[in-house]
């Protein structure tokens, strides 16, 4: 078996053992003569599989009661419509840009009432996390994107509203203990932290739970798999059934408090070696880091072409930035080993030494 090291920013990594207990019951599900792909989704087998996949994010989350888990479909970009469409009922809400993510979401909600732009870090392309807020009294929601995987920041903090706080965790849910009884909606794509693409899962406070603006989609309404254990329509069972294999891994293995500490280490190790470096950058400011997504730069374009062209002849794939950023990124997920990060730092030495 000859695996590389996948840096890319999504679909990700996925621990071998994972696929391995995928492939053993591939054709087979556990002698019912049959693949969970070819499976009903009303069958006593695929309802087993769903519910422990729903309860295991609410015990690796520590989800609390008053909050409700659905399963759905459309990746975390069709929830940038969901959000305003399930929550708009005074017609008002805020969103930080901090980068292309916040701004695709902050775009689609424009669609559907007063939507005023609470802060934003374009002027810096999108480098920090604003700290001084413009969010209005009145709001519906305040809207953020907490780990902006693009551009490699993080919230260093949560913003302080009276209004429920709704934040994209695409790119760190699962990565570091979060306190869940301080957002009122939490949504993010599988295919970063959790499983195979297809899947999204959105945390919801259960008052948040409505119908939401009259135009509201069925199939978008929250409602719709929360009265349903999100079994309305087919959902994509087989990503579930990879994320619930996936869950049980991470619980086995300490759960998020001991990934996350795994995760700050591996971050650790890079950012250290390229802030020591003359050679590398990241620029992004340092307390709004993220410990999931990790772009830099060599000190011209042409070597970065050459950093990206060499990395991947020598196993070390997907690495290259953003159009919008640039230079290359590593995005380091929860199945990045930390062997991975360390042969990174290797081949980046080597590569300065021969190119300085
Ligand atoms: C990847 C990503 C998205 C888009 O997710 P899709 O599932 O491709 O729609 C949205 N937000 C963030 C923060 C992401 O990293």
């Amino acid at each position: 078996m000859n695996r590389v090291y996948n840096f890319s920013a999504g679909p990700s990594m996925l621990p071998v053992e994972v696929l391995e207990e995928a492939q053993k019951d591939l054709v087979d599900y556990q002698g019912c003569g049959m693949s969970v792909c070819e499976m009903s989704h009303r069958s006593k087998q695929y309802d087993a599989i769903n519910n422990e996949c729903l309860a295991l994010i609410r015990e690796l989350m520590n989800v609390p009661e008053n909050y409700s888990i659905i399963l759905v479909q459309g990746g975390g970009s069709t929830q940038f419509e969901a959000v305003p469409l399930n929550l708009l009922s005074k017609g008002k809400a805020d969103y930080v840009v901090t980068g292309n993510f916040a701004k695709k979401a902050f775009k689609e909600a424009k669609k559907y009432g007063d939507i005023h732009l609470a802060g934003s870090s374009e002027d810096a392309n999108f480098t920090y996390i604003p700290k001084e807020l413009d969010i209005r009294s009145d709001i519906d929601y305040l809207y953020i994107c907490q780990n902006n995987t693009i551009f490699g920041t993080k919230y260093p903090y949560l913003p302080k509203t009276d209004a429920p706080l709704v934040a994209d965790v695409s790119s760190m849910i699962l990565s570091e203990e979060i306190d869940v009884s301080k957002y009122g909606v939490l949504f993010a794509g599988a295919q970063k932290n959790m499983g195979p693409a297809g899947l999204t899962v959105v945390i919801v406070r259960n008052d948040l739970v409505t119908d939401g603006m009259p135009i509201c989609p069925t199939m978008l309404k929250w409602k719709t798999q929360v009265e349903n254990n999100s079994l309305y329509n087919t959902p994509p069972c087989f990503s579930i059934y990879m994320t619930m294999l996936n869950l049980r891994h991470l619980k086995k293995n300490g759960g998020v408090k001991a990934q996350q500490q795994i995760n700050e280490y591996k971050a650790g190790l890079l950012y250290d070696f390229i802030d020591n470096s003359s050679f590398y950058t990241n620029k992004v400011v340092k307390e709004d880091r993220s410990i999931m997504n990790v772009p830099f730069t060599t000190p011209n374009a042409d070597l970065d072409a050459a950093f990206i062209k060499e990395a991947s002849q020598n196993g070390f794939l997907s690495i290259k930035g953003h159009r919008l950023v640039g230079g290359m990124r590593a995005s380091i997920y929860n199945a990045m080993p930390v062997q991975g990060i360390k042969d990174l730092i290797e081949f980046m030495k080597k590569f300065e030494i021969a190119n300085k």
